[in-house]
């Protein structure tokens, strides 16, 4: 499964945590980041991770044209709901494309851990035949 992570300033040390408790499941899957977020914890984790650019440059909108392609199975997205963000615009488009194409989302750690958890379990396994379905 192709995984986004994102963390806003004040919660990237959370996933960089979340990052490292769940490296055993993290690194049967294909990783992407916002450029900080990604750096950070491919540095700390030893973990491989695509990144993009950094959030607020326009990494969001990327990762939001994976979600329009098909080709971003989940949204890791750990927001700092208590600091205005210069690139909200984005976040919210990013949030958005996640709902217009049911990609599953978290945005704080504890959907987050019912997420990879789920991914473990293999529940996300329909995710494939959606992508198998839209090919043809
Ligand atoms: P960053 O971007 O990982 O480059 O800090 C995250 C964001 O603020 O969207």
């Amino acid at each position: 499964m192709n995984i986004a992570l994102v963390a806003h300033d004040k919660k990237k040390q959370d996933i960089i945590q979340f990052a490292t408790a769940y490296k055993h499941i993290f690194s049967n899957h294909t990783l992407f980041a916002t450029g900080t977020t990604g750096t950070k914890i491919a540095d700390q984790t030893g973990l491989d991770i695509s990144c993009f650019l950094s959030g607020p440059l326009g990494g969001d909108q990327q990762i939001g044209a994976k979600i329009a392609e098909n080709q971003m199975d989940m949204v890791i997205f750990f927001r700092d709901p208590l600091t205005a963000q210069p690139h909200e615009p984005d976040i919210s488009a990013l949030l958005r494309l996640c709902d217009v194409h049911h990609i599953p989302l978290a945005t704080n750690i504890a959907g987050a851990e019912i997420l990879i958890k789920a991914l473990e379990r293999g529940d996300l396994h329909w995710r494939e035949i959606v992508k198998e379905n839209k090919k043809e």
